[in-house]
């Protein structure tokens, strides 16, 4: 019991971020239509849908990364584990004919949420360059 207290504050230590609205979709307290779920992510159709087929995919545990500019070593595994679950879950929307994934970053970068996020976009065929 001990340990496990000891990983938790670890854990807990490692983020003392502000909470973002994509907690309390987590924690269900905001409705959100899940469309992936398992250990580690959660994909969630976008409030705003910038397209046909417009999802968020977002690490469980936040674990200080706010956004991609402050990722760690640690943080390698969820980062690759998010991208391959974007494939498998544009797969699963049907998106045969292309896809893009954006992670916006910082005030630059049009990012509003500071848990990070990749968007998965599809279902149309997508300006080039963004704006
Ligand atoms: O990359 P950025 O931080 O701007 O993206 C945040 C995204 O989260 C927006 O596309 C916004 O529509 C979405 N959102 C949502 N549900 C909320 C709040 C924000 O889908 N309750």
């Amino acid at each position: 019991a001990n340990e496990e207290a000891a990983a938790t504050a670890a854990v807990a230590l490692r983020d003392t971020e502000a909470p973002t609205i994509f907690d309390k979709i987590l924690s269900k307290q905001i409705p959100s239509t899940v469309v992936y779920e398992d250990e580690k992510v959660l994909a969630f159709r976008d409030i705003s849908p910038q397209a046909p087929t417009h999802i968020i995919l977002i690490p469980k545990e936040r674990d200080g990364l706010t956004q991609l500019s402050k990722a760690e070593e640690r943080h390698e595994e969820i980062l690759g584990h998010l991208l391959y679950v974007a494939k498998v879950v544009a797969q699963q929307e049907g998106l045969d004919d292309g896809f893009r994934i954006v992670i916006n970053d910082g005030p630059n970068g049009c990012q509003s949420v500071y848990h990070l996020h990749l968007h998965l976009l599809g279902g149309r065929k997508l300006g080039w360059p963004p704006g």
